[in-house]
């Protein structure tokens, strides 16, 4: 069998883009974006249609961070899990969060619309998939628990998971109604074709090196050259302390590993079922993803994650993880014995204690963060736009408002390190015993 091909950031955006030029000399702007992902280009695009002058600044090309590398789940899915959420933010703030979450999911279909792109959108909405009985009575107390708080989820039993025709894997699930799943590559590109046709200036290959912000105006430096404006927004979610030096105690970058199949025959579809195409994501504490692309492949990946030491943007070549996955995709989809893994890549996902995003501004209100999605940034990534924009314009914003808290902080290094270790450990040994209990046909 052919070695699986490795790819440093991703199969969606392989084909590379044509890029801006890299900042050289000294710039002005009314507002400067460091990060050009979702939450960096969709804030330049509605600052951009309030008539602001933004100029934008991006480390390698727009996209090459986590938003041209995810999974493409775009779900409403906010905090650990519903139930976590009602346990440490207690009910009504928990919905309120889940409404945030569904809200985000369909500003972003309003985006996918307005910029007309076919970025393979499909509402399947998204299964967290059970497949041991151990997940049944967590998924359906869950389900029951969000359904009667008017959270648009469903539990689906066995006998509905059998009608839908899901893999063998899947026993029963939980619905997430709203969402479905895109290509991120197709669906971010297009957006920085959109904040280019705007009139925003984009600088490439432009990685900023330095950040004074003490008093106004601001100025951003990157080898190059410089941007002055009076404010600043900070979009580079997990790679922040890395690249940035800052909110280190707020937020940690983790590696996730992704792959994709060989695209499968009509027969080898036939064989699997799945006629729905619904987005799955196990009820594992450390999730597996996997989708149906619209070529035919199957996508998936999670699971196995990796933290750095000093939050430090790890490596993603990870042969041992490969092979763990090769093993575990033929678990979970014994109808395919004929299908392989092709290739893998990954990226970081930017994670935060409580597992909710960071809205957070300085004192003199001129510098703003969009942070920490804990991996479901594409909806609330995108939906940052205009949360960050109404606080750089001065306006009243209440999703902003939602997100205001008491932010405890992660220990330094060495603790840090040994307590996201222990915490990644436990759940791999939770996983663990669902995983060889199944195998013993549990
Ligand atoms: C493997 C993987 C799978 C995922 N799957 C899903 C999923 O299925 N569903 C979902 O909703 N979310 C998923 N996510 C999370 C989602 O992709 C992110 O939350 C989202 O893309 C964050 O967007 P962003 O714009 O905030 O950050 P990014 O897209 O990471 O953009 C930050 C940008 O900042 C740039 N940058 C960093 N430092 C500097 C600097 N010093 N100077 C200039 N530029 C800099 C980077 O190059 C990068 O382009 C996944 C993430 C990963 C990594």
């Amino acid at each position: 069998m052919a070695p699986p091909e490795f790819f440093e950031t991703s199969p969606w955006i392989a084909g590379g883009v044509q890029r801006q030029p890299a900042l050289a000399g000294a710039v002005k702007a009314d507002v400067v974006i460091i990060g050009g992902g979702f939450t960096g280009l969709s804030t330049a695009l509605r600052l951009r249609e309030e008539g602001v002058d933004v100029a934008l600044i991006e480390r390698d090309h727009c996209g090459s961070g986590a938003s041209g590398r995810n999974a493409g789940h775009l779900t409403p899915t906010i905090g650990k899990d519903f139930p976590y959420l009602v346990k440490t933010a207690g009910k009504s703030r928990a919905v309120e969060y889940a409404r945030f979450a569904d809200r985000a999911v369909h500003y972003t279909e309003a985006m996918i619309a307005k910029l007309g792109v076919d970025c393979e959108y499909v509402p399947t909405g998204n299964v967290i998939t059970g497949l041991h009985p151990r997940h049944r009575k967590p998924l359906a107390d869950g389900a029951d628990l969000a359904a009667k708080l008017g959270v648009g989820v469903a539990f689906l039993d066995e006998a509905e998971v059998r009608r839908r025709n899901l893999p063998s894997h899947v026993r029963f699930g939980v619905i997430e109604q709203s969402g479905g799943h895109l290509h991120p590559g197709k669906y971010v590109l297009a957006l920085r074709q959109a904040v280019l046709d705007a009139g925003v200036r984009i600088f490439e290959d432009s990685a900023v090196t330095r950040i004074e912000d003490a008093a106004s105006p601001i100025v951003v430096r990157t080898a190059g050259g410089s941007v002055t404006a009076e404010k600043l927004v900070i979009a580079t979610n997990a790679y922040t302390p890395a690249t940035l030096g800052r909110m280190k105690s707020k937020v940690f970058p983790v590696r996730v590993t992704l792959f994709r199949t060989a695209p499968l025959t009509a027969q080898q579809w036939h064989r699997i079922g799945w006629e729905g195409r619904e987005a799955l994501y196990t009820a594992h504490e450390a999730m597996e993803n996997y989708r149906p692309q619209a070529d035919g492949r199957i996508s998936g990946g999670s699971k196995w994650v990796q933290y750095g030491y000093g939050s430090t943007l790890t490596t993603g070549h990870l042969p041992e993880v490969f092979a763990q996955w090769r093993a575990l995709f033929a678990r979970r989809f014994p109808e395919l014995p004929d299908v392989s893994i092709e290739s893998f890549w990954g990226g970081w996902i930017g994670l935060t204690l409580d597992f909710l995003p960071i809205h957070q501004a300085n004192a003199r209100g001129t510098v703003f963060h969009g942070i920490g999605y804990n991996g479901h940034g594409i909806a609330q990534g995108t939906y940052a736009g205009p949360m960050l924009a109404d606080q750089v314009l001065g306006r009243p914003n209440a999703e902003v408002d939602l997100f205001r808290r008491r932010l405890f902080p992660l220990p330094p290094e060495p603790l840090r390190w040994l307590v996201i270790k222990g915490i990644t450990s436990a759940l791999d040994r939770i996983d663990n015993r669902v995983d060889t209990d199944l195998e013993r046909g549990g």
